[in-house]
């Protein structure tokens, strides 16, 4: 049987399959269809700022893939600077989700007839790049879910309701975002064990003695981010690992803001568990994925029951489907995981060491601009980060810099970014936040530095 390949990139859609009208945004109505080029003049202050050299990566090749990138926000060509909360998405993806509707939809494990075997065969194809992506050793160590916020919720349900007990210790970094403190508390109350946060250091890095202090033969996890969606802090995850493992205790990671930014491999960061969430990696919403070890994995219990999951069903025994099939109860997003194929297709046919060098030259280059803003102050110095600049402006609450950035139509965060404690360590309840991604250019840094820059001069007119 041939799998219809509907995520080729260049192509989009599999030969045969119909590639025209694939329903793209641009052409609705309201929206502008024209590839505008953003405004290439420097922020004012901003000239005496080195060079961006991009070392082997141009933006435009993955802009050029984009289309909303094309339309204008407010009069403005759009400057999207809210990565960390979603990125936007590649005709690859976007043409796979109409080509799947269109061609190839059907209900999948469970139709004897070819579409629902071919549907099948492009889910779990869709699983095997997962798992090539994240350097899992099978895709059978790769269960799919809604994104990070379910899958911690899912090891925090089964694998933290089997192994957890009164006076064990779940340590979760003060950084986390709250998907991966809730969960723990959630759990932590319902088996009596204790969330202990582990402290951060005045720059935004974990505090490495603290945590090696807090660790105990009580240890039963260790949750982290592999990057801080607020701070961009990189923590030392396979440090972090090692010691954890120590103890014998079990290390997720929380890889939502990771993996559009650098290679991963959770074999080499000898990770328990790790998590992350499609939308942030150019693919849909509504779809991510979570690896674990595949011993963990076959140890652990359903948390949801259903079809999909079970091998019979008898009023008096039910007997289960195997990993990671017992974990994904009912129909999955089967969509989803055509276009999350179709965004790692897109994706990992960059270098992506050029693209992560270009990144931290984007946000050296996006550091050293906004230090010229006066009253400017970002948060967090962490010496390894991703491009994720949260900060206060003198004068402005967050909320009335978002706005006066959207209306030059640029589209940053503001609000506490659901990591109220990382905020709290700063004294702050709330910040803006510019996050970028790799099609983000110096010229969209000028631009936000600019309108900031006359936001300043001009206070009254700021919400
Ligand atoms: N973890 C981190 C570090 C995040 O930044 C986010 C979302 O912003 C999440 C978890 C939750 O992701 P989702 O809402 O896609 O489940």
């Amino acid at each position: 049987m041939t799998i219809p390949d509907l995520t080729a990139r260049g192509a989009g859609v599999a030969p045969g399959l119909p590639v025209s009208d694939p329903g793209l945004p641009v052409s609705a109505p309201g929206l502008p269809t024209s590839a505008a080029e953003p405004p290439t003049t420097a922020a004012p202050g901003a000239g005496s700022l080195p060079q961006l050299q991009p070392p082997g990566f141009s933006p435009e090749s993955a802009r050029q893939d984009i289309p909303i990138l094309h339309r204008t926000v407010n009069g403005h060509p759009l400057v999207w600077l809210d990565n960390g909360a979603t990125t936007q998405k590649p005709r690859q993806v976007i043409e796979a989700l109409g080509a799947f509707y269109g061609t190839a939809n059907s209900n999948i494990h469970r139709g004897a007839h070819t579409m629902a075997r071919e549907a099948t065969q492009m889910y779990e194809a869709g699983r095997a790049a997962v798992a090539g992506f994240l350097g899992a050793g099978s895709p059978d160590d790769i269960v799919f879910v809604r994104g990070t916020t379910e899958a911690i919720n899912l090891v925090a349900q089964s694998w933290g309701r089997a192994n957890l007990g009164p006076g064990d210790d779940i340590l979760v970094a003060v950084l986390e975002h709250h998907s991966d403190i809730v969960p723990w508390q959630l759990i932590a109350k319902e088996t009596r064990a204790r969330v202990v946060p582990i402290p951060l250091t005045p720059e935004g890095a974990i505090d490495q003695d603290a945590y090696a202090d807090l660790l105990s033969s009580r240890t039963q996890l260790v949750a982290v981010s592999h990057a801080s969606n607020v701070l961009g802090t990189v923590p030392p995850v396979k440090e972090m690992t090692a010691l954890a493992h120590r103890y014998g205790a079990k290390v997720l990671v929380d890889g939502a803001q990771a993996v559009a930014h650098f290679p991963v491999d959770v074999t080499d960061l000898d990770a328990d568990f790790y998590a992350f969430s499609g939308h942030k990696l150019f693919a849909p919403t509504g779809i991510g994925a979570l690896y674990a070890k595949p011993e963990i994995l076959e140890s652990m219990g359903p948390w949801q029951g259903g079809g999909n999951m079970i091998e019979s069903v008898d009023f008096t025994r039910t007997t289960f489907a195997p990993v990671p099939h017992l974990l994904e109860a009912g129909t999955g997003h089967i969509s989803g995981v055509v276009g999350l194929l179709a965004a790692l297709n897109w994706f990992t046919s960059f270098d992506r060491n050029s693209v992560a060098a270009y990144e931290t030259s984007l946000m050296t280059y996006a550091q050293q601009a906004l230090s010229t803003v006066p009253g400017l102050d970002v948060l967090g110095s962490a010496p390894e980060r991703i491009a994720v600049l949260t900060f206060t402006l003198a004068g402005h609450d967050p909320a009335g810099i978002a706005d006066w950035l959207d209306r030059d139509g640029i589209a940053i965060r503001a609000g506490h970014h659901c990591a109220q404690p990382a905020l709290a360590h700063y004294g702050l309840e709330s910040a803006a936040r510019a996050s970028l991604a790799l099609y983000n250019t110096s010229e969209e840094v000028d631009q936000l530095v600019a309108s900031l820059r006359r936001l300043q001069e001009a206070p009254e007119t700021a919400g």
